[in-house]
Order: C-alpha cells, then sequence, then structure tokens
C-alpha cells in the first residue's frame, strides 16, 4: 500500500487494503445510505457523498476548538458513519458537543462536508430518541418564543440605552407570527420529537 494510494481512494481502500475490516462483510452500510438520503433531502442531490472521501488525517479532530476541551474527536463521527457503528454513533453524547463553527468544514484536506454530515448524524440520533437535554431545551425555548435565545433584560437595557424599542419587532411582540410559528411546531411534529408539553410549556 503506497500513501498516494491511500490518499487517493480514502478511508474504503485503506480498510480493505489492512485487512482490518472486510468490506463485503460490513454490507449494507446502512448509516452511510441513510446520512446520503438524508443530504440529499436537506442539503441537495450529492452533497454529502465527500463522507467517502475522508482518509482519516485527523486535521478536522485537530482543529475543533470544542474537541480541545471535550470529548468530541470529529474524525471519529466520519470513522463510526463508514464503519457503520450506528447506535455507538447515534447514542454519543459527544455528538451534541459541536457547535457548528464550521472551523473543520474549512480546514479538510479532502473537502469532506463535515459539519453538515454531523448535522445529519444529529437528525438521525433525534429521531431515534438520543437528542441531548440542553437541544431539548434550546428546542423549548424556541418553541414558547421564538427565539432559541430569547430576550433578557441585560438585552432590554442595552436596547433602551441604543435608543431602540425595548423589545425587537419578533415573535417576542407579535403574537400571531408566534402561533404561526408553535402551528408549523405541532404539524411537522417537532414538538413530539423534541417532548415538548404544552401544558407546562417546556420539555
Ligand atoms: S479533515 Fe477531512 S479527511 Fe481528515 S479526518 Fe477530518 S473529515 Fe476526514
Ligand atoms: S463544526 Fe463542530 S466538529 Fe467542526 S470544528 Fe466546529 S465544533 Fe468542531
Amino acid at each position: 500500500m503506497t500513501f498516494k494510494c491511500f490518499r487517493a481512494n480514502g478511508i474504503k481502500n485503506f480498510l480493505n487494503l489492512t485487512g482490518l475490516v472486510s468490506l463485503d462483510a460490513a454490507k449494507p452500510r446502512k448509516l452511510v445510505d441513510e446520512i446520503l438520503e438524508l443530504g440529499d433531502e436537506i442539503f441537495g442531490s450529492g452533497a454529502v457523498e465527500t463522507i467517502k472521501e475522508c482518509l482519516q488525517c485527523g486535521r478536522c479532530t485537530g482543529s475543533c476548538p470544542s474537541g480541545r476541551v471535550t470529548a468530541l474527536r470529529t474524525r471519529k463521527v466520519f470513522l463510526l458513519s463508514l464503519l457503520n457503528l450506528r447506535e455507538r454513533l447515534l447514542s454519543a453524547d459527544e455528538l451534541w458537543l459541536c457547535t457548528t463553527c464550521y472551523t473543520c468544514y474549512e480546514r479538510c484536506p479532502r473537502k469532506v462536508k463535515t459539519t453538515d454530515i454531523i448535522r445529519i448524524v444529529r437528525n438521525i440520533a433525534a429521531r431515534e430518541g438520543y437528542m441531548a437535554d440542553a437541544h431539548k431545551r434550546v428546542a423549548a425555548l424556541a418553541i414558547k418564543t421564538g427565539h432559541a435565545v430569547p430576550i433578557d433584560e441585560a438585552t432590554r437595557e442595552q436596547r433602551r440605552k441604543l435608543g431602540l424599542t425595548e423589545v425587537p419587532p419578533t415573535t417576542q411582540t407579535h403574537e400571531a407570527a408566534l402561533k404561526e410559528l408553535q402551528e408549523i411546531v405541532r404539524m411537522t411534529g417537532f414538538d413530539k420529537l423534541v417532548g415538548f408539553d404544552w401544558a407546562k410549556m417546556d420539555v
């Protein structure tokens, strides 16, 4: 195996040539299929095909500001996807530690759509009931107020000082718009996905 060959063909050839994993035995690579399918739906046809080009160089992990202080290892997301270690990846707490800063996306030498792929894997994980509690709480705020980060007293004060209206013209002042948003939440089943309780207006 030459390095050139490894670079040219990515992780698929690496696994075949080293014999670490029999790709035939690993078929069907269901998680990758799911990722590609959802990627087509969300980002357009073939948008995340690049996951197959990951060569596990680790530049994404080395660039990740979250990974410096947490257990998030960006390249592991792609490796577990390619190895079809579905439950291990979908149930991993660290999957939710990505801040979607896109640093890894910009630095990947193979132009793997890293952050978009992580977002897709999270979507799949959420459908399987693995959404992190912190994300559910943010979703609850968005459903309740229309904002993931609703206005607080400090921001109100800043706005007053700047001569602005105390509350911006958003769902926080337009009740009809908030009702519309909540209707969309009901129609799409997002409330059920995050476990939102309409009586408590919280998760
Ligand atoms: S930087 Fe790109 S090629 Fe390297 S491990 Fe990360 S996703 Fe794979
Ligand atoms: S997008 Fe996520 S995984 Fe990539 S560098 Fe930023 S925090 Fe890390």
